[in-house]
């Protein structure tokens, strides 16, 4: 059986794996515009948990795909020769005197009080209560999307680097899934399915020496991820409906990221700029990720949101199986 896969993030790379790792399959060739990465997975922070927005509760079927993630970064993790591990384990939710009472905390989860918040990270002056989630993780993406593909050329997967406008140029496949997130209606077969666009926008800043680095992201409406080197971090997010354009705008990006880091520190929000990134995040109507047949041949997975980490191995999983692929 011949697969073709579209779209090389997140998504379209778990779908090459999880389709090199079936019996069934002779040749799955891994089709994108552009290179591995070039979408919105090669900007995402890194961030990844199981739980709903600003909340404790669990997300649609967040253990579950929280597994499948695991897995899969697992198998990565073995391409990892003698590099920093791609994922670490915690992540921090912080709240303000003036939010609502402090929600019951899930059991996996440590909670830091003011006195220690101020011994140990200063610049978090605002902050009362924070909460180190150990359910959740950062992951370091652009290194994990480059020893997915690895793994996935290891297994015979072959890629090209190619605009595919239509399916029918790709008749020769026995099946086609199309893993092109926020550009999904662009292939012509798919251009009335639900997916909206909403710009995120990323900086990189220079990290205060004099301030003891984080050891977990800190998320509040912002957030604040230390990158591998230390010296620098990532801060995000905007979430923008409307925009001119995909590309990173400095300006709007700056205006919007350190009104949310101030927030929570000041000093953090003082950082001094490296750069900018840009991505487009895939909406489908009910927020949740879209998996659709187009014809009995040819599949969509998307609408990963905000959330592609969380979701992209539980969606290329449930895609192959529904398309009798893997069990
Ligand atoms: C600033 C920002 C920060 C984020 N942070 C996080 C985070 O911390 N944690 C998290 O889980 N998520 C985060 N996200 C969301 C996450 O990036 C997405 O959910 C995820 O990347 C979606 O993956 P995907 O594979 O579905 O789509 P994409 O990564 O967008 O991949 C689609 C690919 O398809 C290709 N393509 C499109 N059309 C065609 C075509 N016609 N022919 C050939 N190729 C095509 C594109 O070139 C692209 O490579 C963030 C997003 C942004 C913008």
């Amino acid at each position: 059986m011949k697969i073709a896969i579209i779209g090389a993030g997140f998504t379209g790379l778990a779908c090459t794996f999880y389709a090199c790792s079936s019996q069934q399959t002779t040749n799955v060739a891994l089709f994108d515009r552009s290179s591995i990465g070039a979408g919105a997975s090669g900007v995402a922070a890194g961030c990844m948990h199981p739980y709903a927005p600003y909340s404790f509760k669990y997300a649609w079927q967040g253990p579950e795909a929280l597994k499948d993630a695991l897995e899969l970064i697992d198998i990565a993790s073995q391409e990892n020769k003698g590099d920093p591990p791609l994922i670490r384990q915690g992540l921090c939710r912080l709240f303000l005197k003036d939010e609502a009472p402090f929600p019951t905390p899930p059991t996996e989860a440590t909670i830091f009080c003011k006195e220690k918040i101020k011994l140990h990270f200063p610049y978090l002056d605002p902050v009362e209560h924070m909460c180190c989630l150990h359910q959740g993780y950062s992951v370091d993406t652009k290194r994990y999307l480059k020893n997915l593909w690895r793994v996935c050329e290891r297994l015979g997967a072959g890629f090209e680097k190619r605009n595919i406008q239509s399916f029918k140029e790709l008749e020769d496949y026995d099946h086609i899934i199309a893993c092109t997130g926020a550009y999904a209606r662009e292939i012509e077969e798919a251009k009335d399915v639900a997916i909206s666009q909403q710009k995120g926008q990323l900086l990189t800043l220079a990290w205060d020496p004099d301030m003891q680095p984080p050891q977990y992201p800190l998320h509040m409406r912002g957030y604040l991820v230390m990158a591998e080197d230390a010296a620098s971090c990532y801060a995000g997010a905007t979430f923008e409906r409307s925009f001119q354009d995909p590309f990173p705008d400095r300006e709007r990006a700056e205006a919007e990221i350190r009104k949310k880091l101030h927030e929570f520190s000041p000093a953090c929000s003082a950082l001094q700029f490296l750069d900018c990134q840009a991505g487009l995040r895939a909406y489908a109507k009910n927020r949740l990720p879209l998996i659709v047949p187009l014809s009995e041949k040819h599949w969509m997975v998307s609408g990963m949101g905000s959330k592609g980490l969380l979701y992209h191995a539980f969606c290329a999983k449930t895609v192959m199986q529904q398309m009798g692929i893997i069990l």
